[in-house]
């Protein structure tokens, strides 16, 4: 019997409450400090108790893993914790591409693949003394928008990047990527690409709540100017959003080209959920900033099912319990390797 394992964080409730509906065990990695925590839910059947995630790579693990013929699902813990080296180097079968993991994580590779998908980007800044017009400043890999900021030009770039760097946020021989700051409304577009049925659906929307840059909107300017902390974009949770309708067959058209490059460049090509991140400008069009190639935590709102998957399923349908449904029809054609690499 194959059973559905993640590490306890980001979005595992969603994804094992989802497994369990589908009738799969379930198993979470699972920190020592947030057992209390998990065992207050009934669908997981089991928990692997570790000090530290990156235990999820030790033998012990894998061996339980293996036994229970898990399938395991990654998310952005998973991405922040672990290298790419070390994601690719799990044996234990991974939902999706985690090859394409690496593409999510790496800035050079991530701009490359969003090219070749035909999305809409920021421009990229080569060098700090190149900023024009303002942008933003990021860390490499999921770090969640802790240590971003803002630079209008070179100067600010460089005091704040002392600042950041005096306070410990970000260290000093860190290599920063630059684009210029898209405005705009945030929109994060979920999708699930089945390679089974080779067909993409569009989950939902969610806006992300980033601390403390949302605060800061909350302060009259003449307080804002007075103020000389650096904002971060923090995320602290998540709220849905639909789109106007005449949106959506661009939206449709943006998750085709993303399937379709990532088919050609990073086989299997972009098999489960991934989302498109961006902003809709005054014109309504979109500026993409970021992709996730896995399952992101904006999905938890739709626990219940999202606005547009009532459309597709006649059924609560959360993207937990989408992936164990692709899961359990691959399961049951003798088709596992197809979904899962
Ligand atoms: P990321 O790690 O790229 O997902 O960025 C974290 C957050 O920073 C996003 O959720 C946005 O709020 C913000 N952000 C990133 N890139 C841009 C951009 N080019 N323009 C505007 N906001 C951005």
């Amino acid at each position: 019997m194959t059973s559905i394992a993640t590490l306890g964080s980001h979005c595992s409730l969603q994804v094992l409450k989802g497994a369990k509906d589908e009738g799969f065990k379930t198993l979470l990695v699972c920190e020592k400090k947030r057992e209390k925590l998990y065992k207050r839910f009934p669908f997981i059947d089991e928990l692997i108790v570790v000090d530290n995630f990156k235990e999820v790579l030790d033998s012990k693990c894998q061996s339980i893993l293996e036994q229970n013929n898990a399938v395991l699902i990654p998310h952005g813990t998973l991405i922040a914790q672990m290298s790419s080296d070390e994601i690719e180097s799990i044996k234990t079968p991974i939902f999706g591409n985690k090859w394409i993991l690496r593409w999510e994580s790496d800035r050079e590779m991530k701009e490359k693949l969003m090219r070749e998908a035909n999305l809409p980007m920021p421009k990229p800044v080569t060098h700090p003394s190149q900023i024009e017009k303002l942008s933003i400043v990021k860390r490499q890999g999921a770090a969640g928008g802790k240590g971003y900021f803002m630079a209008a030009n070179e100067d600010d770039y460089n005091t704040k990047r002392n600042q950041l760097i005096s306070e410990g946020i970000i260290s000093k021989d860190e290599t920063l990527y630059i684009q210029e700051y898209a405005a705009g409304v945030l929109a994060y577009l979920t999708f699930f690409y089945s390679p089974l049925k080779d067909e993409l659906e569009f989950y939902g929307v969610d806006q992300r709540h980033e601390s403390d840059i949302e605060g800061l909107g909350r302060i009259p300017a003449d307080q804002q100017m007075k103020s000389n902390k650096v904002p971060s974009f923090n995320v602290i949770g998540n709220s849905p959003l639909v789109l106007r309708e005449s949106l959506l067959d661009e939206v449709y058209t943006m998750g085709e080209n993303f399937v379709e490059a990532a088919k050609r460049i990073v086989a299997p090509g972009m098999n489960g959920p991934f989302c498109i991140e961006g902003v809709y400008d005054e014109n309504a069009k979109f500026t993409s900033f970021e992709f996730s190639a896995r399952i992101v935590a904006g999905s938890n709102i739709y626990m219940d099912g999202s606005p547009y998957y009532s459309l597709l399923f006649n059924e609560t349908m959360s993207m937990g319990k989408r992936i164990a449904r692709e899961i359990k029809i691959a399961d049951n054609e003798k088709q596992l390797d197809k979904i899962t690499t």
